[in-house]
């Protein structure tokens, strides 16, 4: 039997990065610890604060939620979950009623924003409609644009002081890559545990950006979480190319996830200084922030012949 080498007893892991085994109930605790090592490292949660959790109902969203009610329990924060449901069949419709059970059982505030409602859309039908007017967009471009918008704006309407969304060490370095393929400065330099504050947006915190995704997957599998298992329908294109070439490079040179993460951010003060800063205002359509006269979500939504439709979200038919 490979034993743990921390406590002796029986290995559910390897964490080959690192050269260590751990057991079930050493790895719960390594995860929770980089959780709160982030979070006081970078300063994401001010004391009394409230705090947003973006929730999908997938093991990361689920794996943070419970980590982020105890913690704000401890230390007398509030937190509120929302799911942004893109009206998405077979895979969102499912992973909803996960979020909302775990809230339940966890005593969390929940809500339900959807781009039925706010859009007059889902993004089944967006993708139908983006066929129809050959826009050449992929769902993804939609889906994340959109979603962002939404999540954003419910926050601020909840009040919450900080946005908390479930990217692990996976995500953040998948990002990394995508922009650097694109040769997207801008987004590029926004990478980060937190996102600065900026005038109508609420800072963005990532907690989990330092857990690698498996060591997440086995945090709530291993602590007995109920977590929605499904794949969207619709990933696919650059995003899966790079995860899988990125998990080609960990097999065969553990480690090399961290490194592009150290890496960006020792290049991080450089990309900042030669990216150009824009000026923000707010959209002449919606009256979000945004750079340009119209926001990037009226700019899609426009593509499709649809627009906004909801200026408050949080509202009580839709939580
Ligand atoms: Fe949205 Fe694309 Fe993610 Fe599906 S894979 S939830 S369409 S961003
Ligand atoms: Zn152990
Ligand atoms: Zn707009």
């Amino acid at each position: 039997m490979l034993k743990c080498t921390f406590c002796g007893r029986r290995a559910a892991y390897h964490r080959r990065y690192a050269g260590v085994l751990l057991c079930d109930r050493c790895l719960i605790k390594s995860v929770a610890k980089r959780f709160r090592r982030a979070i006081a490292e970078h300063q994401m949660i001010s004391p009394r604060g409230r705090v947003a959790l973006a929730v999908s109902g997938g093991k990361d969203s689920i794996a943070l939620m419970h980590l982020l009610a105890e913690y704000c329990k401890q230390k007398n924060c509030e937190l509120v979950a929302i799911t942004i449901d893109e009206g998405i069949k077979g895979y969102r419709n499912r992973s909803v009623p996960m979020a909302r059970e775990n809230a339940e059982s966890l005593g969390v505030e929940y809500v339900v924003v959807s781009f039925k409602l706010a859009f007059g859309a889902t993004l089944d039908q967006m993708v139908k409609l983006a066929k129809l007017k050959k826009t050449g967009l992929n769902p993804c471009t939609y889906c994340g644009v959109m979603r962002r918008s939404l999540l954003n704006q419910a926050a601020r309407e909840l009040e919450a002081d900080k946005l908390a969304t479930a990217h692990n060490l996976d995500d953040e370095v998948q990002a990394i890559m995508l922009n650097y393929v694109r040769a997207d400065l801008s987004r590029l330099h926004r990478l980060g545990p937190t996102y600065p504050p900026q005038k109508g947006f609420v800072p963005r915190i990532k907690p989990l950006r330092e857990v690698l995704e498996k060591e997440v997957a086995l945090y709530a599998l291993l602590s007995g979480l109920k977590v929605h298992l499904g794949v969207c329908p619709y990933a696919s294109g650059i995003h899966t190319e790079i995860r899988d070439f990125l998990n080609e490079l960990e097999t065969n040179h553990p480690n090399s996830k961290f490194m592009i993460l150290r890496m960006f951010e020792r290049l991080k003060p450089h990309i900042a200084r030669v990216t150009p800063k824009f000026e923000m205002r707010r959209c002449e359509l919606c009256g979000e922030q945004t750079s340009a006269d119209i926001c990037k979500s009226c700019e899609l939504l426009k593509g499709l012949g649809l627009k906004r439709l909801q200026k408050t979200l949080i509202s009580p038919k839709c939580s």
